[in-house]
């Protein structure tokens, strides 16, 4: 199904074939998920190169890929694999190839002998456009992910006090997550007691938490590959009026968003939404980002849900919903919610507890 998609790709693209590289799309059409290895796939070819230590791993985890072996360079292999495949027009992906590979690729496309020359045309995201509307296995694996930063999240809301250092918490934090079920953690944590809080991705330090002031904590759990991203903004002690002022208008514009996003909407709309309800609150010029991204096997990915964005919003698309008000010397809010799209309207995925204190 995934590679017949990407087929009729190549098609509308005016392409014989196309060079996969980028590692979460390489994962996502053959099941592979090693570190090194180029897919070339045409109409009706399916070829994985890599290296020694992968030869076993490929026939396990991509059956429907013919393994090619590399003893050198894969450039080295290259020119004979497009040939194998009868390509003569054959796509890469400009937003992952390197500038070097780039050189060295075009160099044996154009010194290949004359009849197997061959052309290399940029390509941009058309995989990425694929991964980004889920298929009902994979949100199995996106809830399963979810679910452990929604236990992560209520077990610190009960761990935190005043008096521990963000470095302490995060570190429960982490070690929760490994011990709960996550291959590891979606990305390093981002933690913001009191003022760091201003900085939307505050890394942790030694501060000491003190009591009312609000913890931004961003953080994400990886499973079968999959990732989870969820941000709540806490407290230890009881949250003091400005912190209450704060969290309520953050809220109020995540719950319209998510009560208003509709498919068909692109990404800037559904921004706007939220935007709205912090501009009107006169804290617009504090909200500096985008309201959310897809996310899947990578972090951040298709669909953008940025002031910017164009991308339509169709059912099956996973992506945040996580506005924020960012205050210098004071510190900030933001809540994150993972949503998938419905013909109707987003269902929200993220169960954790929007409360202020443990
Ligand atoms: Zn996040
Ligand atoms: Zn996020």
């Amino acid at each position: 199904m995934r590679l017949k998609k990407l087929r009729e790709t190549l098609i509308t693209e005016g392409l014989d074939a196309i060079l996969i590289t980028q590692p979460e799309n390489r994962r996502y059409l053959s099941g592979f998920t090693g570190s090194t290895g180029v897919l070339l796939i045409s109409a009706d070819e399916a070829i994985i190169a890599t290296d020694f230590r992968y030869y076993e791993q490929v026939e396990k985890q991509a059956p429907d890929f013919r393994l090619a072996k590399v003893t050198a360079k894969f450039v080295t292999v290259l020119p004979d694999l497009v040939h194998q495949v009868g390509a003569k027009r054959v796509g890469f992906e400009s937003v992952h190839l390197t500038v070097e590979q780039h050189r060295e690729w075009q160099e044996v496309a154009e010194d290949a002998v004359s009849t197997s020359k061959f052309e290399l045309l940029p390509t941009k995201e058309l995989v990425q456009k694929i991964r980004a509307v889920k298929d009902e296995g994979e949100l199995g694996k996106i809830k399963k992910a979810i679910a452990l930063a929604d236990q992560a999240i209520a077990h610190i809301a009960d761990f935190i006090e005043p008096g521990l250092t963000e470095k302490e918490v995060a570190w429960e934090l982490e070690v929760f997550m490994r011990t709960h079920g996550a291959e590891k953690l979606a990305f390093d944590l981002i933690f913001g007691s009191g003022p760091n809080g201003a900085m939307p991705h505050a890394t942790v330090s030694a501060r000491v938490i003190q009591a009312g002031e609000p913890i931004v904590i961003d953080m994400g759990a990886m499973v079968d590959g999959y990732n989870s991203d969820l941000t709540r903004t806490i407290c230890a002690g009881r949250p003091d009026d400005k912190f209450q002022e704060i969290h309520a208008i953050v809220l109020e514009a995540q719950l319209t968003a998510e009560r208003n996003i509709r498919p068909g909407m692109q990404g800037k709309q559904a921004d706007a939404i939220a935007r709205k309800v912090i501009e009107e609150a006169g804290y617009g010029e504090n909200y500096g980002h985008g309201l959310g991204h897809g996310v899947g096997l990578a972090v951040h990915e298709k669909p953008g849900v940025g002031r910017l964005s164009e991308d339509v919003l169709q059912p099956g698309m996973v992506f945040t919903v996580e506005p924020g008000i960012y205050l210098p010397g004071w510190g900030g809010v933001r809540i994150e919610d993972i949503v998938v799209m419905r013909e109707d309207g987003v269902e929200v995925l993220t169960q954790a507890s929007k409360a202020l204190s443990g």
